[in-house]
């Protein structure tokens, strides 16, 4: 069985500090009263004011034409690659990329299309990444299409594209004949981090989203953004999926909430990341990756525990963080206040016995 991860052991304490996702921050009471106040209507039908009323909004706030409301990040990176590809097409994405790692082989399953993972620090890659992996045009090689990019990286450690490389990225795509795509599910902790509105980030991306199940704090929702053309066509998608809802406006409320009241709040979550990274750097064989956003990094086998044997004794002890390969990662949102991870600091320290 590999199909979910393992529920919690019987007999574990409840978890206290939360490090394990950004995505399992669970709405707060005002959100849940934003909801239930929320007008609806049939968003299948265009008929959801609250829906609507987010698109706009998001339209506007990445510099898009248009947008659509979707249930998931996923779904929105799998829309976007059938609206930009066909079967037989080539994607170039970092090879770290969730649609590459984390969509359970979306691409290829849906679309048919091949993604190639482009190397390169911090889960991002250079122009001359790009210039490697390009195809003469003949009847042999695949149609390369797409040229997609993470804002932020999420395995590559959080980490915020330059605005200088996203351009000579899109540039170069575009240049080649290529669609460029942003997965933006942490867009708005790279727009806090960096100070340059997420509409900037998204200047030369043909199609991007934001994911406000992260550290925007909502139960639910995506919004996908791009030209009025492109999100017709990614609408046949999400009705051919499923994706199409109903009285959706309660999620969109969530959304909109979150706009209103946790965007500016990111910061916060970075300044815990940055209080984090800098408690474990202290501890004597631990390697710290330092933290741009809201995710930290840290490998601490030179203090001689796994990561996976230290997340073990930290979870007994109320203390949730995440395991990828020899890495730990540590992701701040807004159920993690400063006590809270000076707390988690506290833990791991004594059970690496320092
Ligand atoms: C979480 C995540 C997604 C998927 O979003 P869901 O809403 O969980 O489906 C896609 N890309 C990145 C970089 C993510 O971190």
């Amino acid at each position: 069985m590999v199909h979910a991860p393992p529920r919690p052991a019987p007999g574990l304490p409840p978890v206290r500090v939360n490090l394990y996702s950004d995505t399992q921050s669970l709405p707060t009471p005002a959100m849940k009263a934003a909801m239930m106040a929320a007008e609806m209507g049939d968003e299948q039908a265009g008929l959801d004011p609250t829906v609507n009323a987010l698109c706009d909004r998001m339209a506007k706030l990445l510099g898009k034409e248009a947008a659509v409301f979707l249930p998931s990040g996923t779904m929105c990176n799998q829309i976007a690659i059938l609206t930009h590809c066909r079967p037989g097409d080539e994607i170039l994405a970092h090879h770290t990329a969730h649609i590459l790692t984390s969509e359970g082989g979306g691409g290829a399953a849906l679309t048919g299309a091949q993604i190639t993972g482009l190397p390169g620090e911090g889960g991002q890659f250079e122009v001359a990444a790009l210039d490697a992996a390009l195809r003469a045009k003949t009847r042999y090689s695949m149609p390369q299409v797409l040229v997609e990019v993470e804002q932020t990286a999420n395995i590559g450690g959080g980490t915020v594209w330059p605005l200088a490389k996203l351009r000579a990225v899109a540039e170069w795509a575009h240049a080649h004949g290529m669609s460029t795509h942003m997965d933006g599910a942490r867009l708005m902790n790279a727009a806090v981090a960096a100070g340059i509105p997420a509409a900037e980030m998204a200047v030369g991306y043909d199609s991007v989203w934001l994911d406000f199940t992260k550290g925007l704090g909502a139960p639910l929702g995506a919004v996908l953004c791009g030209s009025a053309e492109f999100i017709d066509a990614a609408w046949r998608w999400k009705q051919r999926l499923g994706g199409s809802m109903r009285q959706a406006g309660i999620c969109a409320a969530a959304c909109l909430y979150s706009l209103d009241h946790h965007v500016d709040r990111l910061a916060e979550d970075h300044a815990n990341a940055k209080r984090f990274a800098a408690g474990l750097a202290q501890v004597p064989g631990f390697r710290v990756q330092t933290p741009e956003t809201n995710l930290v990094f840290f490998e601490p086998s030179g203090a001689g525990i796994t990561a996976e044997a230290l997340s073990a004794k930290a979870r007994a002890r109320g203390i949730a963080f995440s395991v990828m390969g020899p890495r730990g990662r540590a992701c701040m949102h807004l159920d993690v206040d400063r006590a809270g991870v000076d707390e988690a600091v506290g833990v791991i320290r004594e059970i690496v016995g320092n």
